[in-house]
């Protein structure tokens, strides 16, 4: 029996996506051998690869001005690897703080360039309880990008607004909210999404990339880094993580067949609204600490009123087949993280558990 599934990634999958990859495991399409086994050159996986790329591009209406890549090395090396293709000792670069992960990307931009702090919304206590407004960033005209955290996996905020950065390109992190519902892709030169949240399994990072913003990139680094290589040969520079990117496909094949981005959303913004309202509903026992207007929809963080109440929220809930409810190490409390794979049904389902956990421990 499968458990729900609240994992903050890797996270459950749907699980047409893995009935559809058990069924082709031994012999994928009459081949006699599972697609882990086949050549990256040759055209069986070829045709997998190529239609995952075709299904994100049709999902996101992604425009011809961008390409779709796959890399490795997971959303951490993008810090880095970013910083390396477009910045240089003089460039500067504009950073949005929004949590741990925008931290760690400024720290990687050290190594090239100067990254410079446009807004912040750290606390004295060194968590961040909402997104910038737009009147609070100080952005540089000058800045070669502008990076920003779409999402804040561990503090649970989102923009729900995407700010405006003038002509600046804009670099965005959407690993944990990638694909929960349609986005105007062009507003950004480079979108970043590790996969393990909501696209597939860990071990590929999907990148969006306005190929002139993708030119500007250093020549002087090597070739394994440079981006230009990459969209060169259709992701298939060396060899791939090939069953990462079939299981993708058939993640991506799902969203399509169940309705697309539009279908997602409705699901999502349902789930969301639902947990919330039961937090906002017991204020004395649940306390979200997420301003309002940033609120995610993809990770709902909140608190009870005791680390050991917590503690045993987590451990009935695992008894009644809930699983992935604590919060990060870095934060505690309890974290729901509801991206594509929950349904509307599972949400329904932890939401009877917590009006019933205040009725038997409030
Ligand atoms: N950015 C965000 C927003 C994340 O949530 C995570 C991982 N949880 C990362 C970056 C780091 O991803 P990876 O482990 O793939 O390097």
């Amino acid at each position: 029996m499968r458990v729900i599934n609240f994992n903050a990634g890797p996270a459950g999958l749907p699980q047409p996506a893995l009935e559809r990859a058990r069924e082709e495991l031994l012999d994928f399409q009459g081949t006699g051998m599972s697609i882990m086994e086949h050549s990256h050159r040759g055209k069986d996986y070829e045709a997998v690869h190529d239609e995952a790329i075709s299904l994100l591009t049709g999902l996101l209406g992604i425009p011809a001005t961008h390409q779709v890549l796959f890399l490795q090395g997971g959303a951490s090396q993008q810090f880095a690897q970013i910083p390396m293709n477009f910045l240089t000792p003089e460039k500067s670069a504009d950073f949005l703080m929004t949590g741990v992960w925008s931290e760690k990307a400024l720290d990687e931009a050290k190594y090239y360039g100067k990254p410079r702090i446009a807004a912040t919304t750290v606390m004295a206590d060194k968590r961040y309880t909402r997104v910038p407004k737009q009147a609070e960033l100080q952005l540089d005209p000058k800045a070669a990008y502008v990076h920003m955290t779409t999402n804040n996996t561990i503090y649970g905020t989102q923009w729900h607004t995407f700010p405006e950065v003038g002509g600046v390109p804009l670099v965005a992190d959407m690993s944990s909210d990638i694909l929960w519902k349609p986005i105007d892709v062009s507003r950004f030169a480079f979108i970043y999404a590790g996969a393990q949240k909501n696209i597939g399994p860990s071990g590929i990072v999907l990148v969006v990339v306005d190929k002139e913003f993708m030119a500007k990139g250093s020549q002087n680094i090597p070739k394994i880094f440079r981006y230009s290589t990459y969209a060169e040969n259709n992701s298939l520079y060396n060899t791939p993580p090939t069953f990462s990117i079939y299981l993708c496909r058939n993640v991506l094949a799902w969203i399509k067949s169940v309705g697309g981005l539009t279908q997602l959303e409705k699901w999502n913004r349902e789930k969301g609204e639902t947990l919330y309202a039961a937090i906002d509903r017991h204020p004395d026992f649940y306390r979200a600490p997420v301003e309002k207007e940033s609120r995610s929809y993809m990770n709902v963080v909140f608190r009870l009123p005791s680390e050991a109440l917590e503690d045993t929220f987590v451990a009935e809930a695992k008894k009644a087949g809930m699983v992935g409810l604590k919060g990060h190490r870095s934060a505690g409390g309890i974290r729901v993280s509801l991206y594509n794979a929950v349904s509307v049904e599972n949400v329904k389902t932890l939401v009877s558990f917590m009006d019933q956990f205040v009725k038997t421990r409030g």
